[in-house]
């Protein structure tokens, strides 16, 4: 990857080399743009994670991935977000602050639950210290299974939601 990202600086390459993963940030943008606008605001949460689910996430903005140049960006407010994406099993301690974060998140507040963790708990599923993943505290709209999901993967899962959307699928 940093082979990749340093070939990519020193010969001005900013083309995402998609072999590995299904999807391009072109494909994406594609389907984005007649449901927000040209511009996708994610506020990401870590609700509990071990923090490689949030190292995935955040490499969708470094220069290989480099989502931002398609109207598509992590924001530090729900309040600036089109959606959340949580990752995480949800502890006890975050359970409150997940609530409010989507409490002031703008309509659609789409919400995604990014990895295994997310999903259903993941390793930490019958710990004390945490929910059942992400839809035992708030409605969830999108899973994206993985420990941890690749950035490919969590595009792909992005562009099938939009084409879900533009089409009326719930
Ligand atoms: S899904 Fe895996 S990588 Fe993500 S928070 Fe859970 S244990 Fe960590």
């Amino acid at each position: 990857m940093l082979k990749k990202i340093l070939k990519n600086i020193f010969t001005g390459n900013r083309t995402l080399d998609v072999k590995e993963d299904n999807v391009s940030p072109v494909q994406l943008k594609k389907k984005m743009d007649p449901v927000f606008g040209r511009s996708l605001r994610i506020r990401q949460v870590d609700a509990g994670s071990c923090n490689a689910c949030e190292w995935e996430c955040t490499a969708l903005t470094n220069p290989v991935y480099d989502i931002q140049r398609y109207g598509i960006d992590l924001v530090a407010s729900p309040r600036h977000a089109d959606l959340l994406l949580v990752t995480g099993p949800v502890s006890r301690q975050m359970e409150l602050a997940l609530r409010q974060t989507l409490d002031a998140t703008p309509e659609p507040k789409i919400v995604v639950a990014c990895g295994d963790c997310a999903i259903d708990g993941g390793i930490y599923k019958g710990s004390y210290a945490v929910n059942k993943g992400v839809d035992s505290v708030i409605p969830v709209d999108l899973v994206i299974p993985g420990c941890p999901p690749e950035p490919g993967r969590i595009m792909e899962a992005l562009v099938q939601m939009m084409e879900d959307i533009r089409q009326g699928r719930s």
